[in-house]
């Protein structure tokens, strides 16, 4: 665990543009409470032109380490000295750790959706449906055929988007089968589907925003999973829901990649309880 010097805190934080409305600072900031570690995270809004400087004042600062939002998750991959196999393989970088001026990159979304879905359901062997190819799908599609999904359909508008996430997959797990459906009308999901994401823009910030998906399709046996943490209750999981369907809200995927962080840049096992009740009270 990282050690504490008098009155100086463990510096973390993260860098976007627009920063304003990122409830990750107060997540954070909880876990740090919670487990008594004298640590802070700023959340700044840096723009793109701005982000070698902020990262190279992060490392003269002494920073433990940074998150990275939009626009900076590809762009700050030229400024790190290494990556790991997960954000090798997702091209996206939301994690850096500052390792004696060392700087390492990780992307822990996807993680962090798989450990919120692992919480209702089983991964191995699971039939997907993940609708989106950005980053966001692409981060799940290339964890949950790491954690051992059996296959993973990928519907999305633009079909060499997709495509390149199904190579992302098939370079990160072989078995898992995986294919891509270009996405033109209400997509009808299969009835041996185990797992349904909605990985896609779709949501944020309107509950009442609709995905073109058959709720006809959806049954009872099937998880149907949103990324959108605001609001929490999409329109995607209210019909989801009503059909019988267990739900899964983006706020346990924000929860979940947050502790992911804690943990790497701090060596401490955060309390998820207190980050997820603190999530809840602010948004
Ligand atoms: P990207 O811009 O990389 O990708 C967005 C994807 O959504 C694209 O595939 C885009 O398709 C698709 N899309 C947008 N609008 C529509 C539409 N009307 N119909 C069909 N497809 C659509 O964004 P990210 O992948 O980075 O982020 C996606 C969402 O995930 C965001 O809302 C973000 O807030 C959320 N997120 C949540 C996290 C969490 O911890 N809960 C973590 C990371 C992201 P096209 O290219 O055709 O426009």
């Amino acid at each position: 665990m990282a050690q504490v010097q008098g009155f100086l805190p463990l510096i973390t934080g993260s860098f976007s543009s627009p920063a304003h409305d990122n409830p990750t600072v107060e997540i954070m900031e909880a876990a740090f409470r919670a487990g008594g570690v004298h640590a802070r995270y700023l959340n700044c809004d840096v723009p793109a032109e701005r982000l070698s400087g902020a990262v190279a004042g992060a490392v003269a600062q002494g920073w433990r380490g940074f998150n990275c939002s939009l626009p900076h998750k590809v762009a700050v991959m030229d400024l790190l000295d290494r990556l790991t196999d997960a954000a090798s393989l997702i091209g996206a970088v939301n994690c850096v750790r500052i390792d004696d001026n060392e700087l390492v990159g990780d992307n822990t979304d996807g993680r962090g959706f798989v450990a919120s879905l692992r919480e209702i359901s089983d991964v191995p062997g699971s039939r997907v449906v993940v609708f989106g190819a950005g980053g966001a799908a692409r981060a799940i599609a290339v964890e949950l055929a790491l954690a051992g999904a059996g296959s993973i359909e990928i519907v999305c508008r633009r079909e060499e988007q997709g495509t390149a996430v199904a190579e992302s997959v098939r370079r990160a797990a072989p078995r898992t089968v995986v294919g891509v459906t270009p996405w033109v009308h209400d997509f009808s999901v299969g009835s041996g589907i185990d797992v349904v994401v909605n990985a896609t823009s779709v949501g944020l910030g309107d509950a009442s925003a609709r995905l073109a998906v058959d709720v006809g399709s959806l049954n009872s046996s099937m998880v149907v999973a949103d990324v959108i943490p605001n609001p929490a209750r999409t329109r995607f999981l209210r019909e989801a829901a009503e059909a019988g369907c267990r739900t899964l809200d983006g706020r346990g995927m924000l929860v979940n990649q947050a502790a992911i962080a804690v943990h790497w840049w701090l060596g401490i096992q955060p309390d998820t309880t207190a980050m997820r009740a603190r999530l809840d009270e602010v948004i």
